[in-house]
């Protein structure tokens, strides 16, 4: 069973062709990072197989399941920008909606997952920013009580989309070491990451996208000076930062 599997894969938004003929498993219970430069269809990617942007492709399955089956199962926390910081909501309240898959339609919540969300700011250390806004947050406290409601949620397979980016330091290593923890819980995680200097110690697998799939498979393999230059183009600057195989 995959936790992943997607075959023939294509997203275009207008004349714009993001995705090309991808095809890629992953098998559950490793952390995976999503690579490739600006614009290389990496959120496309989490967008399309979560089923909130049109594509075609032959297979999309979740866990062994579709999209639509599998909902329940899986949590998504999209990119920073994405999301509306103003929206007026307690950090409690923001873990609490985690639950709602488990609660039904009309259901209030109860005491037992008020504890849960509370146990769930306590994995990330948030349990002190229970009542703030989360508008108050600084980014990397908000992108740790995203994955304290992803907790809440119990979800089986994690997709962050640039968990990284606007974070501190100290919050980037909580939350990978979190993400470790659940990797090694037997969750799947994936990873957009567009930071290469971290990847090879962050994640199991990478795959690189540049509209279509460059290579899959062990760091080392993939940050490969040939398949990086192909995908970024030979900027010396840029591989400068980065360490690769040759
Ligand atoms: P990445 O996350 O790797 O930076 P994206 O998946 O956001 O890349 O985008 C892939 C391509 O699709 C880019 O060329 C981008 O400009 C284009 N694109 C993304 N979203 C839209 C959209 N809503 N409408 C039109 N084009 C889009
Ligand atoms: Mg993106």
């Amino acid at each position: 069973m995959y936790a992943i599997e997607v075959e023939q894969l294509n997203v275009s938004y207008f004349e714009t062709t993001a995705l090309e003929k991808l095809s890629v498993r992953f098998t559950a219970g490793q952390l995976v990072g999503i690579i490739g430069p600006n614009g290389a269809g990496k959120s496309t990617f989490i967008k399309a197989i979560m089923g909130l942007i049109p594509a075609g492709a032959k297979t999309i399955t979740l866990l062994g399941q579709s999209t639509k089956e599998a909902r329940t199962r899986v949590a998504y926390v999209p990119q920073r920008s994405a999301i509306d910081w103003d929206f007026p909501i307690r950090v409690l309240d923001a873990v609490l909606i985690g639950c709602y898959p488990k609660l039904g339609l009309f259901k209030r919540p109860t005491k037992q997952h008020r504890a849960l969300a509370v146990a769930c700011l306590e994995r990330v250390g948030m349990q002190d920013y229970a009542n703030r806004q989360i508008g108050e947050l600084s980014g990397g406290q908000q992108q740790r009580v995203f994955l304290a409601r992803a907790l809440a949620q119990e979800a089986e397979l994690l997709l962050l989309d640039e968990p990284f980016v606007g974070v501190d330091a100290g919050s980037e290593r909580v939350i990978i070491d979190l993400l470790r923890t659940l990797r090694n819980e037997g969750k799947t995680i994936v990873v957009v990451h567009h930071d290469l200097s971290k990847a090879a110690d962050y994640f199991d697998t990478l795959m690189l996208l540049n509209r279509q799939l460059v290579a899959v498979g062990p760091p080392k393999d993939v940050l490969h000076a040939k398949t990086i230059e192909g995908a970024y183009g030979n900027s010396l600057a840029f591989l400068q930062k980065v360490e690769v195989t040759s």
